[in-house]
């Protein structure tokens, strides 16, 4: 059975986008169909399988009723303007309403290039795309919001990348594809009329609670601000770092975009970036906030039309909300932090033992994950010397534990190992792991990849005969950088 697209965005007027001429894979072949999702979007994976389903998930032929479209977006890449991005190498296939009654966007990612390719090729490999597969795939079993995968599909055809790679396509799933980005093409464009008609979509798709307020486009903005706040939180929870938070790449409906050079930290410390051309450490874990809020002013000037009568309040209006920023940020990190350290009760004392963990962590040398996977381990009765061992220097183990256990006394009774564990993730896709996956997929062997996918499936569960990939990489396989070229 073909799928069913109905697609709002091909509505809008053309400036929104431009047709896309396909591109034919020359052997495409699928690597992995993500069967539970196709469902759950209402489509059919055996479909998807067969071979006209294959032709359509490579960007190759579509069935006849499909006219996929690339979307026109700019954005601030590093701090800078580019007025014109759009889909160099993706294109919207449709949408689609799935069987939660949400409509959802099916993207492809890597299917060849399109009016706004530039000078790029349009195309992806193997490896980004898998990389892609594997995280987003685990930060929905953490819960975060984000874009999911369907599909990965192999072209046939060999791209130039670090020397000859495999040609790749992700089939990827969104809420939807808008972008602060998007907003920010039509302003250099002074095109007034196409933000407004923007503004209105995103508010009947994602956001009609604004629609009754007072003052709908400052709703919209608040919408979209309190889901990047409570986002960028839950990253930093999971010592997550997007390494690319330029406003091309912060959707408006809030979920985790565009898993480039993007990691989970092993050995914590705040200012760790990923990305090979983040030297300023714009990007850094611990500087995700502080970005966001950037990019979420960018946002608001394409909106400040429509944020007061006069362009002082409107400005005065943007500038306050920082501070609004903050609050909601703060808040949600608190929260995430206390669960983490098993704290069940709010209490005036969490964010300086918070913050006394990153010091104690950083000093430490301590990894993230386990460092959380083993304090859950304590507070459920188990010995602490486990967690003792994990710091380079034991003083700091002692001083932070007596600390934490003066919290725990003050905090009261109750199961902590149970909130603990829902909120401390056991394995996280760990970047030399996922190295290995790809080298082993690139020289044909997928099993890396199909039991690291199995094993993110469930990362709050033991898994004791895949205690392996708990483990942070050993001094030899630390992966410092990771790169953008998907
Ligand atoms: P990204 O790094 O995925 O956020 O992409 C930033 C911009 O560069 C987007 O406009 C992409 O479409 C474009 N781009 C990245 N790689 C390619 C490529 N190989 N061919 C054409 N456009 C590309
Ligand atoms: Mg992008």
């Amino acid at each position: 059975m073909t799928p069913r697209f109905d697609t709002t965005y091909r509505q809008l007027p053309e400036v929104f986008y431009a047709p896309v001429d396909l591109t034919r894979a020359p052997l495409p072949a699928l690597v992995r169909l993500n069967r539970a999702l196709a469902e759950q979007l209402g489509l059919d994976p055996e479909w998807l399988a067969s071979s006209e389903g294959i032709a359509m998930l490579s960007g190759s032929t579509m069935p006849p009723s499909v006219e996929p479209l690339a979307m026109v977006y700019a954005g601030h890449q590093f701090g800078h303007f580019n007025p014109r991005l759009g889909d160099g190498r993706a294109m919207l296939l449709g949408e689609l309403v799935g069987r939660d009654g949400e409509r959802y966007d099916l993207h492809l990612k890597g299917s060849g290039p399109t009016a706004f390719s530039r000078r790029g090729d349009g195309k992806a490999v193997l490896g980004p795309v898998l990389r892609e597969y594997i995280v987003s795939e685990a930060m929905h079993a953490f819960g975060v919001p984000t874009t999911r995968t369907l599909a990965a599909v192999s072209t046939g055809e060999r791209v130039l990348r670090n020397g000859l790679e495999p040609g790749a396509v992700l089939a990827r799933v969104a809420r939807s594809h808008v972008r602060v980005g998007t907003f920010q093409y039509f302003l250099g464009q002074d095109d007034t009329a196409a933000i407004d008609r923007l503004a209105n979509y995103v508010i009947d798709r994602h956001y009609p609670e604004a629609r009754e307020a007072e003052q709908p486009y400052r709703a919209l903005w608040t919408c979209v601000m309190e889901r990047q706040a409570d986002l960028v939180a839950h990253w930093m929870a999971l010592g997550f770092i997007h390494g690319v938070m330029n406003t091309d790449n912060t959707q408006i409906a809030g979920e985790t975009i565009d898993y480039g050079p993007c990691a989970f930290m092993d050995t914590f410390h705040p200012a760790k970036v990923f990305s090979s051309i983040d030297h300023g450490g714009r990007y850094a874990w611990g500087n995700q906030p502080n970005i966001a809020i950037w990019n979420l002013l960018r946002l608001a000037e394409t909106l400040l039309h429509g944020l007061g009568t006069r362009k002082e309040d409107a400005i005065a209006w943007a500038e306050a909300q920082v501070d609004a920023f903050r609050a909601r940020f703060d808040a949600a990190f608190t929260n995430r932090f206390r669960r983490k350290l098993g704290l069940l009760r709010e209490a005036d004392g969490h964010d300086a033992l918070v913050d006394a963990t990153f010091s104690a962590l950083t000093e430490g040398e301590v990894d993230f994950t386990l460092f959380f996977r083993t304090l859950t381990q304590v507070a459920d009765g188990q010995d602490e010397a486990p967690l003792r061992e994990l710091f380079a220097k034991r003083p700091v183990a002692d001083m932070w534990l007596s600390r934490w256990r003066q919290q725990l006394k003050a905090d009261g009774d109750g199961d902590r190992a149970e909130v603990m564990r829902a909120e401390n993730p056991i394995f996280i896709p760990r970047n030399h792991r996922i190295e290995e996956a790809i080298a082993a997929a690139n020289a044909g062997e997928l099993a890396p990849f199909e039991r690291l996918l199995e094993v993110l499936a469930k990362p709050f569960s033991e898994q004791p005969e895949h205690a392996e990939l708990e483990r942070p990489p050993a001094p030899d396989e630390i992966v410092h950088q990771t790169f953008c070229g998907t």
